[in-house]
């Protein structure tokens, strides 16, 4: 539908309905910009699943876009949040759902999920119950993918839609991101540098085109919670310019990354964010094609748990980094993250055990810096 053809007020009531009711919709408003969506669950989706307001409300929403400057799509919904202009008041979100609503499972899925946000976030934006707030997000249970939200908040009540089978942590703080202001990580402008659309989906720019409009905070960050994840998306082998995170990670992670923290900090300015806790830090200088170990070549005993790396080698170094276990008679490589860059991560669901890190310089030599949380 080519709203510069015919404005929306003189759409016929049948072209109405079909902005309404049509699955899939395709309009170019009077800017020259083209918008596709989808109409699920009543709702309005962009981008697989970004909520842009009610179907019944289509041509108030059609209109609301129609009317923002060329080269932007409005001011919210469409735009990550450009420095300082996040829009929850009090760097607040406040959250509830209704009483049954959710099962006792699900109810604690959200429960950890808010818990692991506050805890990361500190007082950046942090997540509270409470049902009475004029603006609020309400968590439902419904179909039609995995999850959705709006971007930022609208506004009054705004759904925040998990399907019953995805309560888990890297659903639920995607979710819970889009609602802080976040857009995807993977329609950055830049992302063909980074990332490749997997073949079966190239052709969908409803959901996997660009947004170049958005504001970006930061280089591309394979970490980043909003990342889709293979087979809808594939790091590049051979990634163009600097970046955060490493390309392994990529849709792999189930909280937000450092770069995350960065983004919404950037866009809440002003809170703290509490360091990781039981972190560790360990230094050492590697010339080109050696290696060494972190702590020690015993290694250290652990308990279990989640055990993360962050390494980072000097600028223009290609070094990589390996989770070793002991098996009692050899160590043996557990996990890995050897990206062509100079920054890996390893996060590894890790049993009891014994473990240590292994550095390998592939080019390059100088100090690098090895960050571990347990
Ligand atoms: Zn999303």
């Amino acid at each position: 539908m080519d709203l510069r053809e015919t404005p929306l007020a003189a759409l016929d009531a049948a072209a109405r309905t079909r902005l309404s009711q049509d699955a899939a919709v395709e309009v170019t408003l009077r800017s020259g910009t083209t918008l596709m969506y989808r109409n699920v669950g009543g709702q309005i989706v962009v981008d697989g699943d970004m909520l842009l307001g009610r179907s019944e409300d289509a041509a108030q929403v059609l209109s609301r876009l129609d009317k923002a400057p060329a080269g932007s799509l409005g001011t919210q919904s469409l735009s990550r949040f450009a420095a300082g202009g996040g829009n929850w008041a009090n760097k607040t979100v406040p959250y509830f759902w209704k009483q049954g609503a959710l099962s006792a499972t699900q109810a604690a899925a959200v429960n950890a999920a808010v818990e692991r946000w506050n805890a990361q976030a500190g007082t950046t934006l942090r997540w509270v119950w409470n049902p009475n707030a004029a603006n609020k997000v309400e968590f439902v249970v419904g179909g039609g993918g995995c999850g959705s939200s709006y971007v930022g908040s609208i506004g009054g009540t705004q759904p925040l839609t998990i399907a019953a089978n995805c309560f888990n942590n890297s659903t639920l703080i995607h979710e819970m991101g889009h609602a802080a202001g976040f857009h995807h990580e993977h329609q950055r402008c830049d992302r063909d540098n980074y990332i490749t659309v997997g073949s079966a989906y190239v052709g969908d720019t409803t959901n996997f085109g660009k947004t170049c409009n958005a504001y970006t905070h930061g280089p591309y960050d394979y970490d980043s919670v909003m990342n889709y994840f293979p087979p809808y998306i594939y790091a590049r082998s051979q990634p163009v310019g600097p970046y955060n995170g490493s390309p392994a990670n990529l849709g792999k992670v189930s909280e937000l990354s450092r770069g995350d923290l960065f983004a919404l900090q950037t866009i809440y300015p002003g809170g703290t964010t509490p360091p990781p806790s039981g972190g560790t830090t360990y230094t050492g200088t590697l010339n080109s094609g050696y290696s060494t170990v972190q702590p020690g070549s015993s290694g250290f005993s652990y308990a279990g748990g989640t055990l993360k790396g962050s390494l980072t080698g000097p600028a223009g170094s290609d070094f990589d980094l390996y989770l070793q276990r002991w098996s009692g008679s050899a160590w043996g490589t557990v996990a890995q993250s050897t990206s062509p860059g100079n920054t890996e991560t390893v996060s590894f669901a890790a049993g009891a055990g014994t473990y240590r890190w292994y550095i390998y310089s592939y080019s390059g030599s100088g100090t690098y810096s090895l960050a571990e949380t347990k």
